[in-house]
Order: C-alpha cells, then structure tokens, then sequence
C-alpha cells in the first residue's frame, strides 16, 4: 500500500485531522458541541467527607443532603424550597468567600451544615416518600440562589427566632444589610426551654463575687438579651447563652436563693432565615420566594453563576 492511501486508511481509522484539500471529501470535520443551557450547568465543589477526605460533588447533590438533614420533611413544600435555596446559597458562599477549610464544606453540621445520605435517612425510619419530597424542593430550585446587589449572600439560617430573627450585627459584631431583626411568626418550635443553674455554679462560671446582685437586663430590637448586669460587671447574651449552653439568647433570669433560672424561647443563633417561622409563613399561603424576601431583606433571587 502507498504512503498516500496508508495517510487516507489512518484519518478515516483515527479521526485525524490531516492537512490538504485531498482529503476534504474524504473526511468532514464536525461542528463544535453547543454548550448546554446555563440552568443545566454542573457546579462542582470540594467537600470534605466524614472520613476526613477530599471529594468533588456536584452542588446540588451535596444541596439536597443539607437539606434532607437540616429540615423535617414534613414541612409544607414551599418552606422546603425555601429551605434549599438558602443552603444552596450559603455552601457557595462559603466556597468562595474561602470562609472555612479554606475553600472546601463539609459534612459537620456543627461547622458547616447538616448532612444526611438518604441512605442513612432511610435506615432511620425515614421514608421514601419524604427522600422524594426534599428532592423535589431541591429540583424546583435548581441553580436559584440568593444576591445582594452582585454578590452572593451569607444565608445563615436556624431553626426557631422565637417571635423575632436578630441582627448579625448584635450576634456576630458585624453588620450585613440583609440579616436585619424581623417578625417571624413561629407557632410551634422550641419554646419555653428552661435550664437550671445552682447560684453558685453561676457565679463561678462568670467570676462573680456571692454578694454581687442581679442588676438591670438590656433586650435586644430582636427580643433576645443584649446585656446583663451582675455587680460590677456586664455580660452579653450571647456570653451567657454560650457559658450556660442555652437554646438561644431570649430568655428571662430569675433568682431564686439557691438557683439561676434561664427561661428560653427560640433554638439557635436567630439570625437569617428561620426554619420553623419558613413553615408558619408557607402554612400561612406564602411562596419560597416571598418566604426568602421576609428573612433576608433586600436580596433577589437570581440563576447560580460559573464564576
Ligand atoms: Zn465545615
């Protein structure tokens, strides 16, 4: 055989691109793949597994875990989708802000978020029924995330407010424009919690002296204590709802001669979206979107974006 049909024999075997006008009847060069839409693009991100290793997942997967482990399924459908574009949000922002792992989330719910294979969801008692339902929320939504102005937002969320969310800026000492104190219109959760301390475990845990008194309490805009006198000294809520492992910071003191008694409402840090007062409000005829508006001021929600 010629060196020439051995050339022609080889770019029709391989598919190589041969140069020269001999061949352009030979073999026709295929148009280049158009892109797939926007909504369908796959937004991988670095996940840090409960065996401590790094893996790629595509985000809605690792979305619809943090669902299915952060809020129960039989929550009305809207408060679910509400829900997942929340977390959906706050997973990117945290892989691109680097703000933990330097860039990766994991499966902790005490670092990152709740995370929940349905398979073991299922193996505790959950059914498939709910597994359908949470991914159902997450499907509705796929790719919608939360903006303020340009930039992705930290949509923090909890479970119960407790009658009012918090600004971050009393919480966390910094202020974002969309984490504002609302209403929020919680009818069954987390209230009435309450933890007993001996006086004197109180006073030990904040180096108070036994004849300091219980002086004035300071409340928050959000309904949760901003300040508490004792003696001399003043401490902020969130101090005593850490030292005493409080539910959250709305709660009322009372002495009694031998005990401290915290009497708390609400469950969680109470700032952002709050999931019991999402399902009031769904409960009560509001939207995802219209639920995401309340809680997180000033945002709109928009399509994920590559970059
Ligand atoms: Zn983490």
């Amino acid at each position: 055989m010629s060196l020439f049909w051995k050339q022609v024999l080889q770019s029709l075997v391989f598919g190589l691109v041969l140069p020269g006008i001999l061949f352009s009847t030979v073999r026709k060069v295929p148009e280049a793949p158009v892109d797939p839409p926007t909504a369908q693009t796959q937004i991988w991100i670095p996940v840090i597994g409960e065996d401590g290793r790094l893996r790629a997942m595509e985000l809605e997967d690792y979305v619809f875990r943090v669902v299915l482990g952060e809020m129960p399924a039989g929550f009305h459908m809207e408060a679910l989708k509400a829900q997942a574009v929340a977390a959906r949000t706050y997973t990117l922002w945290m892989v691109r802000t680097g703000d933990r792992h330097g860039g990766a989330v994991c499966t902790d719910f005490s670092c990152c978020q709740e995370y929940r294979e349905p398979e073991a969801y299922l193996e505790a008692g959950g059914s498939g029924e709910s597994v359908e339902k949470v991914l159902s929320a997450v499907e509705q939504t796929r790719g919608q995330v939360l903006y303020y102005g340009e930039e992705l937002i930290m949509a923090t969320y909890f479970a119960c407010a407790g009658g009012r969310t918090e600004d971050a800026a009393v919480v966390w000492g910094t202020n974002y424009p969309y984490l504002q104190s609302v209403s929020s219109p919680e009818t069954t959760g987390y209230d009435d919690d309450v933890v007993e301390v001996p006086v004197e475990d109180f006073l030990g845990a904040l180096g108070c002296a036994p004849e300091d008194r219980l002086g004035s309490v300071i409340y928050t805009e959000g309904g949760g204590v901003a300040s508490v006198s004792i003696g001399q000294q003043k401490y902020t809520g969130v101090e005593l709802r850490s030292l005493f492992g409080l539910r959250s910071t709305v709660f009322q003191l009372d002495v009694t001669d031998d005990k401290v008694l915290f009497r708390t409402k609400g469950f969680g840090h109470r700032v952002g979206l709050s999931q019991y007062g999402s399902d009031a409000l769904a409960q009560q005829g509001q939207r995802y979107d219209q639920i995401l508006a309340h809680y997180y001021q000033g945002t709109t929600l928009g399509e994920v974006r590559n970059d």
